[in-house]
């Protein structure tokens, strides 16, 4: 099965609980557009399904984005046992996994992958290509001293997954949409399409750097059987981060820090040469 159909089932999953938890959540009877323009917004009935990906909750049981509980603690300077515990299990998924968070979750790398094929299939096949620097520790060390310094979380703010949930929450349910997120999620969205495909992922998103340093001793990793390899190069096409596969098992300076595990290079490769492996 090629591991990108695989992925689809996740992210629509993710998709479709993004759309179902605030139409569950709220009462539509008190959906007046009066209302919300006076500042009475609907009453939310109780609801045992919550968040997103930033955080959730499903009957009693959390489960936290472990960037999202390291600001909890920097912010409030409380370390409270329940918020450590629901952050144990993504923390694991990505000591073991990598940041398979940002291929096979995340919603906003799944929008940015479907904006890669639509222009692909409409216009510029030659895109500019934007030359920017990883930024995203830069920002990740910087917005956490400001949640530190300030009491207040700062990285939810401009978390692109978890502006795609706010959005869509503030949608179905007040039938609006922030002008903060929709100019964040235009504007990547946009200078992905035209300037450089994953800019965001590459370059800027502190929730992927926390995630790909958390990762770096993954077990479960591209493998690549060299004798296979034809060095068509179609690998290193595909990749969304601009890694090298063609290079494994060859450069033994390879690195593969920011291998998200989306197994695009392994879908492409046409003589099998690239697997999943488990590192010993
Ligand atoms: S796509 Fe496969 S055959 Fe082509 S260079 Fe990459 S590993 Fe080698
Ligand atoms: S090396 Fe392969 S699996 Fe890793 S990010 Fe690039 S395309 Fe995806």
């Amino acid at each position: 099965m090629k591991a990108e159909h695989a992925r689809r089932i996740f992210q629509l999953l993710v998709l479709g609980v993004l759309i179902a938890v605030p139409m569950y959540s709220q009462n539509p009877i008190e959906w007046a557009p009066s209302r919300i323009a006076m500042g009475e917004l609907p009453t939310p009935r109780v609801s045992r399904v919550w968040g997103d990906t930033w955080s959730f909750s499903f009957y009693g049981v959390s489960i936290t984005h472990p960037l999202a509980a390291l600001e909890a603690v920097l912010a409030s300077r409380v370390l409270y046992l329940p918020l450590i515990l629901s952050a144990l299990l993504p923390l694991l998924v990505t000591l073991l996994m990598g940041r398979v968070f940002c291929s096979w979750l995340c919603p906003a790398g799944f929008l940015l992958e479907l904006t890669q094929r639509l222009r692909g299939r409409l216009w510029m096949r030659r895109r500019l290509v934007l030359i920017a620097g990883d930024h995203r520790y830069q920002l990740l060390v910087f917005s956490l001293l400001l949640t530190l310094l300030f009491a207040t979380p700062v990285v939810s703010a401009f978390d692109l997954p978890h502006v795609v949930g706010r959005e869509l929450f503030y949608l179905l349910t007040y039938g609006t949409l922030s002008t903060g997120g929709l100019l964040l999620l235009a504007g990547v969205l946009t200078v992905d399409t035209l300037a450089a495909r994953r800019v965001w992922c590459r370059s800027l998103c502190p929730a992927g750097g926390f995630l790909s340093a958390l990762g770096a001793k993954r077990l479960l990793r591209i493998g690549k059987k060299v004798e296979r390899c034809i060095f068509c190069g179609e690998c290193n096409r595909v990749c969304p981060y601009g890694l090298r596969p063609v290079e494994l098992g060859i450069d033994k300076d390879y690195n593969d820090k920011d291998c998200d595990n989306c197994g695009l290079c392994r879908d492409a490769c046409p003589s099998g040469a690239l697997y999943y492996r488990i590192r010993r």
